[in-house]
């Protein structure tokens, strides 16, 4: 191609100098919301010390896609990619296609979510070591040229191991590995009975959510198979992290308050910025120190010389 239009991201690889860009990518995070997103980044802005010049802030790179949300902070992409397998699908061609012509070598890719638990409290955190379709299969179908072709969903179980070992015993709430069970619904797809149809028995439903919790299903969610399964068609290393929202075993809806599910979904994130720390405090690139957008020498003096700014007009 003459150039590559990475559409759904705003990018180019004829408009924009991707290995200038993104050339220093090492990892590549994402969730379902552009919100979470950019708190991600900002967090791990704070966690591996990068700081931004004086007076500037982090930019949405994709804003002008009106589809996803895009935030790099130094080796580490920040991104959002939606709901269901349609959305991170896209999302992954393209991101798959940009650290190619970015020229990135091994990148790691997390996805930070959230999930519903088999036999699980809300706020229990699942690393997944593999994913499954609703009917158990360990693959993504996908219907190419009228034919059905099945992808594996695979996972990297080291790096389900070296995560499993960042989890802190002091930690306030279990982390667990097992299989998930992603579902192209989260209605009647996860065996919901408060749809908007639903034509089956809450016996129905309580049969099928202990059958998979005995075949080793441990949560429940909507992206991981097609994560999984395009990450290693394409030889890279992922893990999917999630955070459970509720127990199905117990019921259907989220009833946590706002409060709680924000904190929850802190829990995910904290393992993978632990697992970047460790890599770039292994590596030296850890900086702690450094210039800063606004670096505060005397919180009485700032106070008072903003006070006294603010006076004029
Ligand atoms: N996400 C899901 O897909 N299912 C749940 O039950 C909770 C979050």
């Amino acid at each position: 191609m003459d150039q590559d239009i990475l559409y759904h991201l705003a990018l180019g690889s004829g408009s924009h100098d991707l290995v200038e860009m993104f050339g220093d990518v090492k990892f590549v995070c994402m969730g379902g919301t552009p919100k979470r997103m950019e708190q991600f980044a900002y967090t791990i802005m704070a966690e591996i010390g990068h700081k931004l010049p004086c007076g500037t802030t982090l930019q949405d790179i994709s804003q002008f896609s009106y589809r996803y949300s895009m935030y790099k902070v130094g080796p580490v992409l920040s991104i959002s990619h939606g709901m269901g397998i349609p959305s991170v699908g896209i999302l992954l061609h393209e991101v798959i296609k940009l650290m190619y012509h970015a020229k990135v070598r091994d990148p790691v890719f997390f996805r930070i979510g959230t999930c519903g638990g088999i036999g699980y409290e809300g706020g229990t955190v699942v690393i997944s070591e593999e994913a499954v379709d609703g009917a158990l299969k360990n693959a993504l179908e996908l219907t190419v040229l009228g034919k059905n072709i099945q992808r594996p969903a695979k996972l990297d179980k080291r790096l389900v191991r070296e995560l499993k070992a960042l989890s802190d015993p002091e930690d306030p709430y279990d982390t667990v590995t097992g299989k998930t069970m992603c579902t192209y619904d989260f209605y009647e797809g996860q065996g919901r009975l408060d749809g908007a149809f639903c034509d089956f028995t809450e016996t129905d439903k309580m049969e099928y959510l202990e059958s998979i919790h005995k075949a080793g299903v441990v949560n429940i969610e909507m992206e991981s198979l097609a994560f999984a399964a395009l990450t290693h068609h394409a030889g890279i290393k992922a893990a999917v992290i999630c955070v459970t929202l509720l127990d199905r075993l117990k019921g259907d809806q989220v009833l946590a308050p706002k409060e709680v599910l924000d904190e929850w979904q802190q829990r995910p994130t904290k393992l993978v910025c632990r697992y970047i720390k460790r890599y770039l405090q292994m590596k030296g690139r850890l900086s702690l120190d450094g210039h800063g957008s606004i670096c505060v020498k005397s919180p009485r003096r700032f106070k008072l010389v903003q006070q006294e700014s603010e006076t004029y007009d």
